[in-house]
Protein backbone atom coordinates (compact mmCIF):
# COMPACT_ATOMS: atom_id res chain seq x y z
CA UNK A 1 0.00 0.00 0.00
CA UNK A 2 1.18 3.39 -1.00
CA UNK A 3 1.46 6.08 1.69
CA UNK A 4 -1.98 7.23 2.59
CA UNK A 5 -2.53 10.68 2.04
CA UNK A 6 -2.75 13.38 4.87
CA UNK A 7 -5.50 15.72 6.63
CA UNK A 8 -4.93 18.75 8.00
CA UNK A 9 -6.59 21.10 9.98
CA UNK A 10 -5.47 24.75 11.03
CA UNK A 11 -4.75 25.12 15.14
CA UNK A 12 -7.88 27.81 15.43
CA UNK A 13 -10.05 25.16 13.49
CA UNK A 14 -9.51 22.25 16.25
CA UNK A 15 -12.88 23.04 18.15
CA UNK A 16 -14.69 23.03 15.22
CA UNK A 17 -16.99 20.23 14.93
CA UNK A 18 -16.76 17.71 12.13
CA UNK A 19 -20.02 18.09 10.61
CA UNK A 20 -19.51 21.43 10.07
CA UNK A 21 -15.95 21.26 8.79
CA UNK A 22 -16.98 18.87 6.11
CA UNK A 23 -20.29 21.17 5.19
CA UNK A 24 -19.27 23.02 2.24
CA UNK A 25 -21.95 26.04 3.13
CA UNK A 26 -19.99 26.23 6.25
CA UNK A 27 -16.46 26.25 4.43
CA UNK A 28 -18.07 29.19 2.12
CA UNK A 29 -19.36 30.94 4.80
CA UNK A 30 -16.04 31.18 6.92
CA UNK A 31 -13.59 32.03 4.10
CA UNK A 32 -11.29 34.30 5.08
CA UNK A 33 -10.20 37.73 3.35
CA UNK A 34 -8.64 40.22 5.64
CA UNK A 35 -5.31 41.00 7.05
CA UNK A 36 -6.95 40.04 10.40
CA UNK A 37 -8.63 36.99 9.56
CA UNK A 38 -5.63 35.47 7.87
CA UNK A 39 -3.06 36.80 10.70
CA UNK A 40 -4.72 34.19 13.16
CA UNK A 41 -3.52 31.15 10.69
CA UNK A 42 0.36 32.68 10.65
CA UNK A 43 2.02 36.10 10.70
CA UNK A 44 1.87 37.88 7.70
CA UNK A 45 4.94 39.32 5.90
CA UNK A 46 5.23 42.64 5.54
CA UNK A 47 5.09 42.08 1.66
CA UNK A 48 1.63 40.25 2.02
CA UNK A 49 0.13 42.85 4.99
CA UNK A 50 1.26 45.42 2.39
CA UNK A 51 -1.13 44.33 -0.19
CA UNK A 52 -3.60 43.16 2.02
CA UNK A 53 -4.43 46.24 3.22
CA UNK A 54 -3.62 48.30 -0.29
CA UNK A 55 -7.01 49.52 -2.88
CA UNK A 56 -7.93 48.03 -6.01
CA UNK A 57 -6.46 44.46 -5.11
CA UNK A 58 -7.99 41.25 -6.66
CA UNK A 59 -10.91 39.41 -4.49
CA UNK A 60 -8.78 37.43 -1.66
CA UNK A 61 -11.19 34.74 0.06
CA UNK A 62 -9.60 31.09 1.25
CA UNK A 63 -11.76 28.43 2.17
CA UNK A 64 -10.70 27.13 6.17
CA UNK A 65 -9.71 23.31 4.67
CA UNK A 66 -7.82 24.97 1.95
CA UNK A 67 -5.50 27.72 4.10
CA UNK A 68 -5.43 24.77 6.68
CA UNK A 69 -3.04 22.97 4.01
CA UNK A 70 -0.35 25.76 4.59
CA UNK A 71 2.64 25.15 6.83
CA UNK A 72 2.19 28.01 9.14
CA UNK A 73 5.70 28.50 9.83
CA UNK A 74 7.00 28.47 5.96
CA UNK A 75 6.54 32.13 4.72
CA UNK A 76 7.60 30.75 0.89
CA UNK A 77 4.90 27.50 1.31
CA UNK A 78 3.44 26.90 -2.49
CA UNK A 79 0.27 26.88 -1.17
CA UNK A 80 0.47 30.12 0.64
CA UNK A 81 1.91 32.20 -2.41
CA UNK A 82 -1.57 30.94 -4.69
CA UNK A 83 -4.10 32.39 -2.43
CA UNK A 84 -2.24 35.24 -0.14
CA UNK A 85 -1.13 38.24 -2.06
CA UNK A 86 2.03 39.94 -2.21
CA UNK A 87 3.46 43.33 -2.73
CA UNK A 88 4.53 42.23 -5.89
CA UNK A 89 1.00 41.75 -6.84
CA UNK A 90 1.01 45.54 -7.98
CA UNK A 91 4.04 46.03 -10.39
CA UNK A 92 3.56 46.07 -13.54
CA UNK A 93 5.69 44.29 -16.36
CA UNK A 94 6.69 44.55 -19.83
CA UNK A 95 3.84 42.77 -22.07
CA UNK A 96 1.33 42.84 -19.39
CA UNK A 97 -2.23 42.32 -20.88
CA UNK A 98 -6.07 42.68 -19.18
CA UNK A 99 -7.27 40.13 -21.09
CA UNK A 100 -4.34 38.72 -22.40
CA UNK A 101 -6.32 35.53 -23.95
CA UNK A 102 -8.33 38.29 -26.40
CA UNK A 103 -11.42 36.14 -24.99
CA UNK A 104 -13.28 39.15 -24.88
CA UNK A 105 -12.64 39.96 -28.64
CA UNK A 106 -14.02 36.17 -29.12
CA UNK A 107 -17.38 36.63 -27.72
CA UNK A 108 -20.29 36.26 -29.87
CA UNK A 109 -22.81 36.66 -26.60
CA UNK A 110 -21.50 37.51 -22.65
CA UNK A 111 -20.18 34.96 -21.00
CA UNK A 112 -19.51 32.57 -24.09
CA UNK A 113 -16.15 32.33 -25.96
CA UNK A 114 -16.22 30.92 -29.20
CA UNK A 115 -12.74 30.64 -29.91
CA UNK A 116 -12.34 26.87 -31.41
CA UNK A 117 -14.54 25.59 -34.28
CA UNK A 118 -16.22 22.36 -32.56
CA UNK A 119 -16.19 23.83 -28.88
CA UNK A 120 -17.01 26.69 -26.56
CA UNK A 121 -16.42 27.74 -23.51
CA UNK A 122 -19.07 29.27 -21.23
CA UNK A 123 -18.46 31.44 -18.36
CA UNK A 124 -21.24 30.69 -15.51
CA UNK A 125 -20.41 32.72 -13.41
CA UNK A 126 -17.70 34.89 -11.77
CA UNK A 127 -17.27 33.19 -8.25
CA UNK A 128 -14.74 30.97 -7.23
CA UNK A 129 -14.37 29.35 -3.33
CA UNK A 130 -11.45 30.72 -3.21
CA UNK A 131 -9.15 33.29 -6.07
CA UNK A 132 -5.72 32.22 -7.12
CA UNK A 133 -3.26 35.34 -7.47
CA UNK A 134 -2.44 34.89 -10.85
CA UNK A 135 -6.44 34.05 -12.25
CA UNK A 136 -6.47 34.50 -15.77
CA UNK A 137 -9.68 36.06 -15.86
CA UNK A 138 -9.08 38.71 -12.74
CA UNK A 139 -10.77 41.11 -15.22
CA UNK A 140 -13.68 39.61 -14.33
CA UNK A 141 -13.62 37.14 -11.95
CA UNK A 142 -14.29 37.54 -8.15
CA UNK A 143 -16.78 40.50 -8.56
CA UNK A 144 -19.97 39.64 -7.46
CA UNK A 145 -21.91 42.30 -9.24
CA UNK A 146 -20.73 41.51 -12.57
CA UNK A 147 -22.17 37.68 -12.73
CA UNK A 148 -24.27 36.54 -15.49
CA UNK A 149 -27.94 37.17 -15.71
CA UNK A 150 -30.82 35.42 -16.79
CA UNK A 151 -31.41 37.04 -20.35
CA UNK A 152 -27.42 36.45 -20.68
CA UNK A 153 -27.43 32.73 -20.06
CA UNK A 154 -30.74 32.47 -22.92
CA UNK A 155 -28.59 34.62 -25.06
CA UNK A 156 -25.58 31.93 -24.52
CA UNK A 157 -27.84 28.83 -24.84
CA UNK A 158 -29.80 30.36 -27.90
CA UNK A 159 -25.94 30.87 -29.36
CA UNK A 160 -25.37 27.32 -28.28
CA UNK A 161 -28.14 25.95 -30.13
CA UNK A 162 -28.06 28.07 -33.08
CA UNK A 163 -24.45 26.62 -33.81
CA UNK A 164 -24.54 23.26 -34.90
CA UNK A 165 -20.84 22.61 -34.90
CA UNK A 166 -20.36 23.23 -31.78
CA UNK A 167 -20.29 19.50 -30.00
CA UNK A 168 -18.59 19.69 -26.77
CA UNK A 169 -19.52 22.89 -24.33
CA UNK A 170 -16.92 23.55 -21.45
CA UNK A 171 -18.40 25.20 -18.08
CA UNK A 172 -15.98 27.32 -16.98
CA UNK A 173 -15.91 30.94 -15.06
CA UNK A 174 -15.32 31.44 -11.91
CA UNK A 175 -16.23 27.91 -10.93
CA UNK A 176 -18.92 26.12 -11.84
CA UNK A 177 -19.13 24.36 -8.93
CA UNK A 178 -19.55 26.94 -6.48
CA UNK A 179 -23.42 27.63 -8.46
CA UNK A 180 -26.48 26.69 -6.20
CA UNK A 181 -26.92 22.84 -6.85
CA UNK A 182 -30.41 23.52 -8.46
CA UNK A 183 -29.22 26.66 -11.34
CA UNK A 184 -25.94 23.85 -12.12
CA UNK A 185 -28.28 20.85 -12.61
CA UNK A 186 -30.82 23.21 -14.11
CA UNK A 187 -27.75 24.32 -16.91
CA UNK A 188 -26.89 20.98 -17.65
CA UNK A 189 -30.35 19.76 -18.30
CA UNK A 190 -30.40 22.71 -20.91
CA UNK A 191 -27.43 21.59 -22.56
CA UNK A 192 -28.39 18.40 -22.96
CA UNK A 193 -31.92 19.12 -24.61
CA UNK A 194 -29.34 20.64 -27.53
CA UNK A 195 -28.87 17.35 -29.56
CA UNK A 196 -25.57 18.29 -31.55
CA UNK A 197 -23.62 18.74 -28.16
CA UNK A 198 -21.51 15.55 -27.83
CA UNK A 199 -19.53 15.64 -24.81
CA UNK A 200 -19.94 18.73 -21.71
CA UNK A 201 -16.53 19.44 -19.72
CA UNK A 202 -16.46 21.30 -16.14
CA UNK A 203 -13.51 22.82 -15.20
CA UNK A 204 -13.15 23.89 -11.51
CA UNK A 205 -10.83 24.47 -8.52
CA UNK A 206 -13.38 23.44 -6.14
CA UNK A 207 -12.56 19.59 -4.97
CA UNK A 208 -9.04 21.31 -4.66
CA UNK A 209 -10.08 24.63 -2.52
CA UNK A 210 -13.45 22.84 -0.65
CA UNK A 211 -13.47 19.31 -1.79
CA UNK A 212 -16.30 18.93 1.02
CA UNK A 213 -18.66 20.47 -2.00
CA UNK A 214 -18.23 16.77 -3.43
CA UNK A 215 -21.00 15.35 -1.76
CA UNK A 216 -22.40 11.74 -3.01
CA UNK A 217 -25.38 13.79 -4.08
CA UNK A 218 -23.32 15.94 -6.39
CA UNK A 219 -21.71 13.17 -8.02
CA UNK A 220 -24.94 11.29 -8.62
CA UNK A 221 -26.65 14.25 -9.84
CA UNK A 222 -23.18 14.90 -12.32
CA UNK A 223 -23.83 11.26 -13.28
CA UNK A 224 -27.21 11.95 -14.73
CA UNK A 225 -25.58 13.95 -17.70
CA UNK A 226 -22.59 11.69 -19.23
CA UNK A 227 -20.14 12.27 -21.15
CA UNK A 228 -19.36 14.61 -18.53
CA UNK A 229 -15.45 15.11 -18.30
CA UNK A 230 -13.89 17.16 -15.50
CA UNK A 231 -10.62 18.99 -15.16
CA UNK A 232 -9.59 19.98 -11.81
CA UNK A 233 -6.53 22.30 -10.94
CA UNK A 234 -4.06 21.36 -8.82
CA UNK A 235 -0.31 23.19 -8.61
CA UNK A 236 1.26 21.43 -6.03
CA UNK A 237 1.77 17.62 -4.57
CA UNK A 238 0.68 19.42 -0.94
CA UNK A 239 -2.70 20.21 -2.49
CA UNK A 240 -3.56 16.36 -2.53
CA UNK A 241 -4.63 15.53 0.32
CA UNK A 242 -7.26 12.62 1.94
CA UNK A 243 -10.40 14.81 1.34
CA UNK A 244 -9.46 15.69 -2.06
CA UNK A 245 -8.49 11.74 -3.07
CA UNK A 246 -12.19 10.97 -1.29
CA UNK A 247 -14.21 13.65 -3.70
CA UNK A 248 -11.81 12.38 -6.72
CA UNK A 249 -12.59 8.64 -5.86
CA UNK A 250 -16.37 9.69 -5.93
CA UNK A 251 -16.39 11.74 -9.10
CA UNK A 252 -14.34 8.84 -10.95
CA UNK A 253 -16.96 6.35 -9.25
CA UNK A 254 -20.08 8.55 -10.60
CA UNK A 255 -17.85 7.83 -14.04
CA UNK A 256 -16.36 11.39 -14.78
CA UNK A 257 -13.28 11.48 -16.23
CA UNK A 258 -10.44 13.73 -14.40
CA UNK A 259 -7.68 15.84 -15.48
CA UNK A 260 -5.73 18.69 -14.42
CA UNK A 261 -5.03 21.73 -15.63
CA UNK A 262 -1.88 23.00 -13.82
CA UNK A 263 -0.11 26.17 -14.34
CA UNK A 264 3.52 26.73 -14.10
CA UNK A 265 4.17 29.21 -11.46
CA UNK A 266 7.40 30.96 -10.09
CA UNK A 267 8.40 29.56 -6.78
CA UNK A 268 5.67 26.80 -6.71
CA UNK A 269 5.97 23.95 -8.74
CA UNK A 270 9.23 25.20 -11.57
CA UNK A 271 10.95 22.20 -10.16
CA UNK A 272 10.93 19.12 -11.91
CA UNK A 273 11.53 17.03 -8.95
CA UNK A 274 7.97 18.96 -7.60
CA UNK A 275 6.08 18.47 -10.88
CA UNK A 276 7.53 14.53 -10.93
CA UNK A 277 5.74 14.31 -7.16
CA UNK A 278 2.64 15.72 -8.36
CA UNK A 279 1.74 14.13 -11.47
CA UNK A 280 2.39 10.50 -9.34
CA UNK A 281 0.14 11.61 -6.94
CA UNK A 282 -2.38 12.77 -9.38
CA UNK A 283 -2.59 9.18 -11.43
CA UNK A 284 -2.62 7.23 -7.54
CA UNK A 285 -6.31 10.02 -6.94
CA UNK A 286 -7.04 8.94 -10.60
CA UNK A 287 -6.80 12.48 -12.48
CA UNK A 288 -4.85 12.41 -15.40
CA UNK A 289 -2.46 15.17 -16.19
CA UNK A 290 -4.21 16.81 -18.65
CA UNK A 291 -1.93 20.41 -19.24
CA UNK A 292 0.83 22.51 -18.24
CA UNK A 293 0.20 25.85 -18.87
CA UNK A 294 3.29 28.60 -19.37
CA UNK A 295 1.88 31.57 -16.80
CA UNK A 296 -0.56 34.08 -19.35
CA UNK A 297 0.37 37.18 -19.25
CA UNK A 298 -1.93 38.77 -16.86
CA UNK A 299 -2.11 41.58 -14.58
CA UNK A 300 -1.04 40.54 -10.88
CA UNK A 301 0.65 37.50 -12.12
CA UNK A 302 4.49 38.86 -12.94
CA UNK A 303 6.15 37.56 -9.93
CA UNK A 304 4.80 33.98 -10.93
CA UNK A 305 6.28 33.93 -14.79
CA UNK A 306 9.24 31.64 -15.28
CA UNK A 307 10.98 31.37 -18.92
CA UNK A 308 9.35 29.05 -21.34
CA UNK A 309 12.34 27.08 -21.22
CA UNK A 310 11.52 25.94 -17.61
CA UNK A 311 8.09 23.85 -19.19
CA UNK A 312 10.51 22.25 -21.63
CA UNK A 313 13.26 21.24 -18.99
CA UNK A 314 9.91 19.58 -16.87
CA UNK A 315 8.52 17.93 -19.59
CA UNK A 316 12.01 16.48 -20.44
CA UNK A 317 12.51 15.34 -17.03
CA UNK A 318 8.87 13.43 -17.42
CA UNK A 319 8.40 11.99 -20.60
CA UNK A 320 10.05 8.40 -20.59
CA UNK A 321 11.56 8.99 -17.10
CA UNK A 322 7.43 8.04 -15.75
CA UNK A 323 4.29 6.62 -16.91
CA UNK A 324 2.97 8.38 -20.37
CA UNK A 325 -0.38 8.91 -18.29
CA UNK A 326 1.54 11.07 -16.09
CA UNK A 327 2.95 13.40 -18.30
CA UNK A 328 0.83 16.46 -19.19
CA UNK A 329 1.37 18.27 -22.67
CA UNK A 330 3.01 21.76 -22.29
CA UNK A 331 0.86 24.54 -23.24
CA UNK A 332 1.80 28.39 -24.20
CA UNK A 333 -1.77 29.84 -24.55
CA UNK A 334 -1.17 32.43 -26.92
CA UNK A 335 -1.36 36.32 -25.98
CA UNK A 336 -3.64 38.21 -28.25
CA UNK A 337 -5.81 35.18 -29.05
CA UNK A 338 -3.21 32.99 -30.47
CA UNK A 339 -5.20 29.85 -28.58
CA UNK A 340 -3.37 26.97 -27.07
CA UNK A 341 0.12 25.74 -28.34
CA UNK A 342 2.11 23.39 -27.95
CA UNK A 343 5.98 22.51 -26.62
CA UNK A 344 7.87 20.00 -26.18
CA UNK A 345 11.44 19.31 -26.31
CA UNK A 346 13.11 18.41 -29.43
CA UNK A 347 13.03 14.63 -30.27
CA UNK A 348 14.33 15.08 -33.71
CA UNK A 349 17.24 15.27 -35.04
CA UNK A 350 17.96 14.75 -38.58
CA UNK A 351 15.81 12.93 -41.42
CA UNK A 352 17.17 11.97 -45.47
CA UNK A 353 14.18 11.05 -47.84
CA UNK A 354 14.74 7.25 -46.21
CA UNK A 355 15.25 7.49 -42.80
CA UNK A 356 14.71 9.93 -39.35
CA UNK A 357 17.21 10.31 -36.82
CA UNK A 358 15.65 10.35 -33.23
CA UNK A 359 16.83 10.61 -29.75
CA UNK A 360 15.14 9.76 -26.74
CA UNK A 361 14.97 10.73 -23.30
CA UNK A 362 17.92 8.90 -22.89
CA UNK A 363 19.78 10.57 -24.75
CA UNK A 364 19.89 7.44 -27.07
CA UNK A 365 20.43 8.26 -30.71
CA UNK A 366 18.10 6.03 -32.92
CA UNK A 367 17.03 5.85 -36.62
CA UNK A 368 13.62 5.07 -38.01
CA UNK A 369 13.82 3.25 -41.99
CA UNK A 370 11.12 5.25 -43.65
CA UNK A 371 8.81 2.60 -45.99
CA UNK A 372 9.91 2.65 -49.67
CA UNK A 373 6.22 1.15 -50.94
CA UNK A 374 3.76 3.63 -49.28
CA UNK A 375 1.23 3.99 -51.01
CA UNK A 376 -0.46 7.50 -50.67
CA UNK A 377 -3.56 8.20 -48.74
CA UNK A 378 -6.27 9.60 -51.80
CA UNK A 379 -8.77 11.87 -50.38
CA UNK A 380 -10.55 11.37 -53.74
CA UNK A 381 -11.25 7.91 -52.98
CA UNK A 382 -11.59 7.98 -48.97
CA UNK A 383 -14.82 8.23 -47.51
CA UNK A 384 -13.88 9.92 -44.45
CA UNK A 385 -12.23 12.71 -46.72
CA UNK A 386 -14.94 13.05 -48.99
CA UNK A 387 -17.46 13.43 -46.31
CA UNK A 388 -15.28 16.35 -44.20
CA UNK A 389 -17.94 18.64 -42.70
CA UNK A 390 -17.04 21.83 -44.87
CA UNK A 391 -18.57 24.59 -41.79
CA UNK A 392 -15.63 23.46 -39.66
CA UNK A 393 -13.56 26.67 -41.43
CA UNK A 394 -10.91 28.05 -39.32
CA UNK A 395 -8.22 24.95 -41.17
CA UNK A 396 -4.97 26.73 -41.56
CA UNK A 397 -2.13 24.33 -41.51
CA UNK A 398 -4.28 21.77 -42.37
CA UNK A 399 -5.86 23.31 -45.19
CA UNK A 400 -2.46 23.59 -46.94
CA UNK A 401 -2.13 19.98 -45.79
CA UNK A 402 -5.11 18.87 -47.18
CA UNK A 403 -4.57 20.30 -50.73
CA UNK A 404 -7.63 23.39 -50.56
CA UNK A 405 -4.86 25.89 -50.11
CA UNK A 406 -1.78 26.91 -51.47
CA UNK A 407 -0.16 29.43 -49.20
CA UNK A 408 -1.21 31.85 -46.25
CA UNK A 409 -0.24 35.27 -46.48
CA UNK A 410 0.40 37.77 -44.06
CA UNK A 411 -2.11 41.28 -44.52
CA UNK A 412 -0.58 43.86 -46.88
CA UNK A 413 2.14 40.86 -48.47
CA UNK A 414 0.03 41.85 -51.63
CA UNK A 415 0.94 45.47 -51.93
CA UNK A 416 3.99 44.87 -50.41
CA UNK A 417 5.04 42.77 -53.40
CA UNK A 418 3.78 44.94 -56.15
CA UNK A 419 6.79 46.46 -56.87
CA UNK A 420 7.74 44.58 -60.17
CA UNK A 421 4.27 45.88 -62.03
CA UNK A 422 3.64 42.21 -62.05
CA UNK A 423 5.84 41.32 -65.71
CA UNK A 424 7.17 38.55 -63.24
CA UNK A 425 4.30 36.78 -61.85
CA UNK A 426 3.39 33.37 -62.64
CA UNK A 427 1.74 32.82 -66.42
CA UNK A 428 -1.05 30.70 -64.61
CA UNK A 429 -2.02 32.29 -61.58
CA UNK A 430 -5.32 30.68 -61.66
CA UNK A 431 -3.58 28.18 -60.11
CA UNK A 432 -2.10 29.67 -57.39
CA UNK A 433 -6.00 30.89 -56.60
CA UNK A 434 -6.55 29.08 -53.01
CA UNK A 435 -10.21 28.31 -52.08
CA UNK A 436 -9.72 30.36 -48.48
CA UNK A 437 -7.54 31.89 -46.71
CA UNK A 438 -5.63 34.26 -48.84
CA UNK A 439 -8.19 33.99 -51.89
CA UNK A 440 -8.27 37.65 -53.02
C1 LIG B 1 -8.85 26.08 -23.38
C2 LIG B 1 -10.02 26.47 -24.14
C3 LIG B 1 -10.85 25.52 -24.75
C4 LIG B 1 -10.59 24.02 -24.64
O1 LIG B 1 -9.40 23.67 -25.24
P1 LIG B 1 -8.96 22.13 -25.31
O2 LIG B 1 -7.60 22.18 -25.90
O3 LIG B 1 -9.98 21.46 -26.18
O4 LIG B 1 -8.99 21.60 -23.92
C5 LIG B 1 -11.93 25.97 -25.45
N1 LIG B 1 -12.18 27.29 -25.61
C6 LIG B 1 -11.39 28.22 -25.07
C7 LIG B 1 -11.69 29.65 -25.30
C8 LIG B 1 -10.28 27.86 -24.31
O5 LIG B 1 -9.49 28.79 -23.76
Amino acid sequence: MAQPFSSRKAKIYADVPEEKWNDWRWQLSNRLNSAEDIEKIFPLTESERKALNSSGLFRVDVTPYFISLIDPDDPEDPIRKQIIPRSEEMNAFTSMMEDSLAEDRHSPVPGLVHRYPDRVLMLVTTQCASYCRYCTRSRIVGDPGQTFNRQEFEAQIEYIKNTPQIRDVLLSGGDPLVLAPKILEDLLTRLREIPHIEIIRIGSRVPVFMPQRVTQELADMLSNFHPLWMNIHVNHPNEISAELAQATDRLTRAGIQLGNQCVLLAGVNDCVHIQRELVHKLVRVRVRPYYLYQCDLVEGAGHFRTPVAKGIEIIEGLRGHTSGYAVPQYIVDGPGGGGKIPLQPNYQISMSDHKIILRNYEGYITTYEEPVDYKIHDPKTCKACQAKRPEMGQTGLTGLLDGDQLFIKPEGFDNLHQRGGGEHRLKDESKWKPLGIGND
